[in-house]
């Protein structure tokens, strides 16, 4: 299956790998794409909240939306519950398994080759040719091509063996499909004793199921069960056996995301909001702008480094503060008591902050940086901005 020698070889058929197929092989390259698992969005873990733009940006299927999102309850640890609502639709939630599926289909419609169960162990750049070790049930197989797109989420072992460095952070995301009644609209919960370091949440997908889930520095299963059988939870649920899914999440960029004949994209990279784990924007993004530099790359037969260095560059300047500034804007959550969290939860719910934060132009649901300076300076005397002095003097002189 092995003979074929391709334009581009993608090793991954996550939404990353699977758009950058589908733009590669619709510019007419030949395209083939190695995926472990036997089906591109099985086993998925993810909670296929994206923002309106990401759908419009990226075409995506108004027939995979499950639920549609205008509305917010935040519980602070102590209970307090500040319920934020927008009049225009500021989200939806996907199905994420049928995105996987929809965007393979097009690639493979456009003339992208699948092969699935194929698991890439290596990968060796030579001076004309990039290769592939591929395991396909049981047997070994190399894969050749002129460039490579690694697109296989967060797994440090192959960007580091080709000598791109390491994302040194990250965190741990639980969730479980479960069987509940009375969850109307999403529910983020914050605080150390249900997720250490970050925050947990209900996402109704229809009339009596949710997605419930958390993202946590250590733990993640664990607190997830404690989170279902306490007491915001455990009322509302039908069932109480659950298959609880786990996966790790980036924070932070890689250190160098190109090589000769080679670029990175998606969790991968680092592509990801630290405020929020999510990734289905910026790694569409990525996924994107690693194609256009590709493309032209591909044109002039100069798949050297310097060459596909542009993609970084492009790349950092679209996404990189915003995953920066979102990192530094965690560490800081993370250090923060519960007692804190709920004085934070006074003040922005008591001063109207949350409405005004709601309602400024400074407010995306994906790009925070903005966000997350206006709250910042909203106040010279909140606790939070006491923390953030404390934590770092740079921005503040900004
Ligand atoms: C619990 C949870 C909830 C989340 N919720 C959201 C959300 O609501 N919104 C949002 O935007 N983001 C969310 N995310 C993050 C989002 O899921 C990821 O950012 C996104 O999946 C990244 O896509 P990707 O294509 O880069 O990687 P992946 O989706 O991880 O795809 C990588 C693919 O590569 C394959 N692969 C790996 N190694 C190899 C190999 N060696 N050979 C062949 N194939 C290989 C894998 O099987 C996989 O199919 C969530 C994450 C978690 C854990």
């Amino acid at each position: 299956m092995s003979s074929q020698f391709y334009d581009v070889i993608i090793v991954g058929a996550g939404l990353a790998g699977s758009y950058a197929a589908y733009e590669l092989a619709s510019s007419g390259y030949r395209v083939a794409v190695l995926e472990q698992k036997s089906a591109p969005g099985l086993d998925s873990c993810c909670t296929g909240i994206i923002s309106t733009e990401c759908f419009n940006a990226f075409g995506i299927s108004p027939e995979i939306i499950r639920a549609k999102v205008n509305s917010v309850r935040l519980f602070s640890p102590s209970g307090r519950c500040l319920r934020l609502e927008s009049e225009k639709v500021q989200a939806y939630v996907i199905d994420r398994a049928s995105l996987d599926q929809a965007i393979a289909r097009k690639a493979q419609a456009s003339g992208a080759h699948y092969f699935l169960s194929s698991r890439a162990t290596d990968i060796i750049v030579e001076k004309d040719k990039a290769k592939v070790e591929v395991w396909h049930l049981g047997s070994r197989e190399m894969f050749t091509s002129r460039a490579m797109i690694l697109a296989n989420g967060f797994k440090p072992k192959l960007p580091q063996k080709l000598g791109l460095g390491k994302i040194k952070n990250f965190l741990i995301g639980a969730q479980a499909e479960v069987e509940a009644h009375n969850i109307g609209e999403i529910e983020i919960y914050f605080g150390r004793e249900i997720a250490p370091g970050s925050f947990a949440w209900l996402v109704p997908t229809s009339a009596n199921k949710a997605l419930a889930g958390l993202l946590s520095t250590s733990q993640a299963k664990l607190s997830l069960e404690k989170f279902l059988l306490g007491s915001f939870c455990r009322d509302r649920m039908v069932t109480e056996e659950v298959e609880i899914r786990q996966k790790t999440i980036p924070l932070g960029a890689l250190p160098r995301t190109y090589g000769d004949r080679l670029l990175v994209i998606g969790d991968a990279a680092g592509q990801v909001k630290p405020t929020t784990g999510g990734g289905i924007y910026l790694g569409h993004l990525g996924a994107k702008m690693a194609v256009e530099v590709l493309h032209r790359a591909l044109e002039n037969d100069d798949l050297a480094a310097a060459q596909l260095s542009r993609y970084q560059k492009e790349w950092k300047a679209k996404m990189g503060r915003e995953i920066s500034l979102g990192y530094r804007a965690r560490q800081l959550y993370g250090r923060l008591s519960d007692k804190r969290i709920d004085k934070i939860f006074n003040m922005l719910d008591s001063g109207g902050m949350a409405e005004a934060l709601l309602n400024s132009p400074n407010f995306s649901f994906d790009w925070h940086s903005k966000l997350i300076l206006t709250v910042l300076k909203y106040n010279l005397t909140n606790p939070l901005q006491r923390v953030w002095r404390s934590f770092t003097g740079r921005l503040n002189n900004d």
